[in-house]
């Protein structure tokens, strides 16, 4: 999930929407405090069982390193011909930058991927810290602002009402059965009937919604107000500066490339698992070649989306099966543009934006890689994320060019390589992380979580706080240890 960091709230929301864009200070190295020290294989000793895991992203791959430690056989399945899932550094840019056309950002709260990432000695930057004088931009109604001209001392009190009547919804709410203490009311309402009710307007209003948009991926009319209070809840206790404070320096593929490399045997790429047959001893995987596969345990770790093509006999009782046909991923859509110069800074900006245009956000996601270039990610969620996931990369680039433009001109001509992917639109994905509709916490909350049978689900989207890179590895962490006790 992409949280905005508030320019103007102390506490929560996720990237810094008006200011724009994490700045990644430094590459200040993660003490590799583990590096190097046994990863605890089982030195050669009898398997414990024998695993089946299917979808090779951060969860599965966590599971099936963890696994392979524990001393079980597994035998990873991947539909791409790649890993990783929504974790996806590309790297075909010039002058050796890269840019994350999935997740990026990671808190300081997010314990299970920072220790992996100590493990493996991964070292981090710190997205926090310097541009400088340069500052964000608003682009509204074919003006730009700057933020503080935008959200004047009145724009920001209506926000923060709104915030201080999203703390008193939190407050009460209790993580571990959300529909307590009037969380099930909360439920039959959505964001925007709570924006409606406290009469916000004008560019209080939009300034929420956009952030909203951005930091949960899904329009307010049809996002469950207790989701959004509930997520404030379980985040009470990180600090505003955590927030997106970490990225993975060299990119995040990183992370996917330490984990493969530890497994014990090699994943199986571009076979998608079809049919999954079950009982309460063993599982049977078919794959679309034809392959079957056979376990003891099964470990599932694809997104809901990707779930609904399976076939699983005998079928899932109503809870399984309710979640995976009832939630859904939200539209994002990541459109990655390198410019030959970053001219930008010399406009005194950083390269962040929020805009009314179809393109919706941007940030530079190099200001710490070196080299001349620097590369803007036009980052689109929401309504808009739905309406560019129905036409094709190139149009969505070119829109994106475009507009990105408008917002800081005379980078047209300057515009080289680009990437540009509508995760709503991958079929092994059908979207960026799971969120909840109105009436949809009190029906589904971690419908995904619980083992059924030999069957133990991982992924973001069967962990209470869903949607980060985080959720994925440490639901791969709780089904190794669900499955070795
Ligand atoms: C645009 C975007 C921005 C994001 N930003 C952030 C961020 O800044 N910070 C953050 O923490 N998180 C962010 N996230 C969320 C984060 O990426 C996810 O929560 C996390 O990566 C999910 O991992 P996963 O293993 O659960 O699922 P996935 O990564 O989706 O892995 C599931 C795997 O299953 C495979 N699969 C599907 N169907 C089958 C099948 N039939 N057979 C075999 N394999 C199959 C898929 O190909 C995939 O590899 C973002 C996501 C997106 C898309």
């Amino acid at each position: 999930m992409v949280r905005l960091q508030a320019m103007d709230r102390g506490r929560l929301s996720r990237r810094e929407l008006i200011g724009a864009g994490a700045a990644l200070a430094g590459g200040i190295a993660v003490a590799p405090a583990l590096a190097g020290c046994s990863d605890g294989d089982s030195g050669g000793a009898a398997s414990r069982g024998r695993v089946v895991v299917v979808g090779g992203g951060l969860a599965g791959l966590t599971a099936g390193y963890e696994l392979g430690r524990k001393g079980f056989d597994v035998q990873l399945v991947e539909a791409r011909d790649r890993l990783g899932g929504r974790v996806h550094t590309v790297r075909s840019f010039t002058s050796d930058q890269h840019g994350e056309a999935g997740a990026e950002a990671i808190d300081t709260k997010h314990r299970e991927i920072l220790r992996l990432c100590r493990r493996f000695g991964l070292p981090l930057e710190n997205a926090y810290s310097g541009y400088g004088n340069r500052r964000g931009t608003v682009y509204r109604r074919g003006r730009n602002f700057l933020p503080r001209e935008f959200a004047t001392p009145a724009v920001k009190a209506e926000m923060e009402r709104f915030w201080r009547a999203v703390d008193r919804l939190a407050e009460p709410l209790d993580g571990t059965d959300p529909t307590a203490n009037g969380g099930a009311r909360q439920d039959r309402h959505s964001v925007a009937d709570l924006l409606d009710r406290l009469r916000i307007g004008g560019r209080a209003r939009w300034l929420l919604e956009a952030r909203i948009e951005s930091d949960y991926g899904s329009p307010v009319a049809r996002l469950s107000l207790l989701y959004l209070t509930l997520s404030e809840r379980l985040y009470w206790n990180q600090p505003a500066g955590g927030i997106e404070r970490w990225r993975i320096k060299g990119g995040n593929s990183t992370l996917v490339d330490e984990l493969t490399r530890r497994l014990v045997t090699p994943p199986m790429l571009q076979a998608p698992v079809t049919a999954i047959r079950w009982d309460g001893a063993a599982v049977e995987v078919d794959t679309d070649d034809g392959e079957t596969l056979t376990g003891d345990k099964l470990v599932v770790a694809a997104p809901t989306a990707a779930l609904r093509q399976i076939e699983f006999s005998p079928a899932l009782p109503r809870r399984e099966a309710g979640f995976i046909a009832a939630i859904d991923l939200c539209a994002v859509a990541k459109t990655l543009i390198q410019y030959e110069r970053r001219i930008w800074r010399r406009q005194g900006r950083t390269g962040g934006s929020t805009t009314d245009l179809p393109i919706g956000q941007t940030w530079e996601t190099t200001d710490q890689q070196d080299g001349a270039p620097g590369i803007l990610i036009a980052y689109t969620a929401g309504r808009r994320g739905e309406v560019t996931a129905t036409i094709d990369d190139r149009q969505r680039t070119i829109q994106a060019r475009e507009d990105i433009d408008v917002v800081f001109p005379g980078t047209r001509r300057l515009a080289g390589d680009s990437f540009s992917v509508a995760w709503r639109a991958e079929p092994y994905s059908g979207g960026c992380w799971a969120v909840f509709r109105p009436g949809q916490v009190s029906k589904h909350w971690l419908g995904l979580h619980e083992p059924t049978g030999p069957i133990h689900w991982a992924g973001e989207h069967t962990e209470r706080l869903n949607g980060y890179m985080n959720s994925a590895v440490a639901s791969g962490m709780r089904v190794a240890g669900e499955i070795a006790g």
